[in-house]
């Protein structure tokens, strides 16, 4: 249910206020019920939901989350068989694979989104949680809250869980995969951070006060900068020139017996249509060419609104927004299938996988992009808009 409150009243130097990150609207914040939650007036953003777990059952979900993302990294996530010969590939295979091949700069970002940012977050989580389970307040609870929401976007062990099924659909055709305890590992792991996804600082803030342990109230968010728009310009300059190399290069290499063949995007993505997989093949479309080009038009369009100060379907806006910041990550996809398929293809003469240059465009594009879309403040197109930080009634929009 929705709590479209009659708490829209806004006065900023009241206590536990709510404000809203998408518009910039503030409110009381209300009392809720189990199944509630607090939904802005303005442009329909989850303000707040009900809190089902305490501390200590996050305690318990971070800790299993841990335990997995140890075994997803020490076991082999699949073997593959070639002629009589198994090739078995963990994380770190892939990460030092890539590595030796020449794309350092692509070990690095995979090794920092799939293992090192993970840890570091699930370590940041657990050092919150177990002084907040004692009802006590950690010296550092202002940086650490801080650097979790930071630190989100970034870490993609979900994707990565695709990843290997993309890869174990790829080779299928080639040669025999068995999958391993690390992709089942990688499973788990994947399930219980995507349901920490979210413990925001917000949420965090929240949880400390509401167990009466004396964090700092809730400051109204600085009014957004208009200097964001140049910034977010440049960063979508930056990945649309980027896109092209990313197209037309082969993002891997596939040496066999048969000879040497290069694989672009969309190769790829054709390729598996022809062997049958057309749902693998739609996933790998979605993931890394329509998400990309949805992104960059998106944030483009949302960007020129906003500098017009245009007025117009600000809450379809403010929606749009919401999807390419949550998608942001997942097109990383193809990225981690390259590395994992490298990891695997390592048989000589018979069969070798290498990444290409393709691939390293394709991670810059991703990650300009979430650069961009983390970059813009959607907040500045309500005020653009003539909104302000309060909402006068309701129903005005
Ligand atoms: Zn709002």
């Amino acid at each position: 249910m929705t709590l479209e409150s009659d708490h829209s009243l806004v006065n900023p130097s009241q206590p536990l206020t709510l404000t809203c990150h998408q518009c910039g609207a503030v409110y009381l914040r209300p009392e809720l019920e189990p199944d509630q939650w607090a939904q802005c007036i303005r442009c329909h953003s989850v303000l707040e939901s009900y809190a089902a777990f305490t501390p200590n059952a996050w305690l318990a979900i971070i800790l299993t989350a841990f335990i997995s993302l140890f075994f997803a990294n020490i076991y082999p996530v699949a073997t593959l068989y070639v002629q009589g010969q198994g090739q078995a590939a963990t994380f770190f295979d892939a990460v030092s694979v890539v590595w030796k091949e020449g794309y350092q700069e692509v070990a690095i970002v995979t090794f920092a989104a799939g293992f090192l940012l993970p840890v570091f977050q699930l370590g940041l989580l657990f050092s919150v949680m177990l002084p907040l389970s004692l009802g006590r307040l950690p010296a550092y609870f202002e940086w650490a809250i801080k650097m979790i929401d930071h630190l989100k976007p970034w870490c993609m062990v979900p994707v990565f869980l695709v990843g290997i099924l993309v890869s174990v659909v790829k080779l299928a055709g080639l040669a025999s995969l068995v999958a391993g305890v690390g992709l089942f590992a990688t499973a788990c792991a994947a399930i219980f951070i995507t349901s920490m996804g979210r413990l925001d600082a917000h949420r965090l803030r929240l949880m400390a006060l509401d167990l009466g342990v004396p964090a700092q109230l809730p400051t109204l968010p600085k009014p957004p900068s208009p200097a964001q728009i140049k910034q977010v310009w440049a960063l979508l300059l930056a990945a649309v020139i980027l896109y092209i190399p990313a197209n037309l290069l082969p993002i891997m290499k596939i040496t066999s017996v048969g000879g040497t063949s290069a694989h672009t995007i969309l190769g790829g993505v054709i390729e598996l249509f022809q062997m049958g997989s057309w749902d693998i093949a739609l996933v790998v479309l979605v993931a890394s060419v329509l998400v990309p080009v949805f992104k960059l038009v998106a944030l483009s369009v949302l960007l020129a609104l906003t500098q017009f100060g245009a007025m117009r379907g600000l809450r379809r806006r403010t929606q749009i927004y919401r999807v390419v910041e949550f998608i942001g990550q997942w097109s990383m996809l193809d990225v981690f299938v390259v590395i994992l398929l490298s990891a695997l293809g390592q048989f000589g003469a018979l069969l070798r996988i290498e990444p290409g240059s393709g691939a390293v465009a394709f991670g810059a594009v991703v990650i300009l992009t979430m650069l961009a879309a983390l970059s813009f403040d959607p907040r500045l197109a309500w005020r653009r808009a003539g909104y302000r930080r309060q909402v006068s009634s309701p129903f005005n929009i």
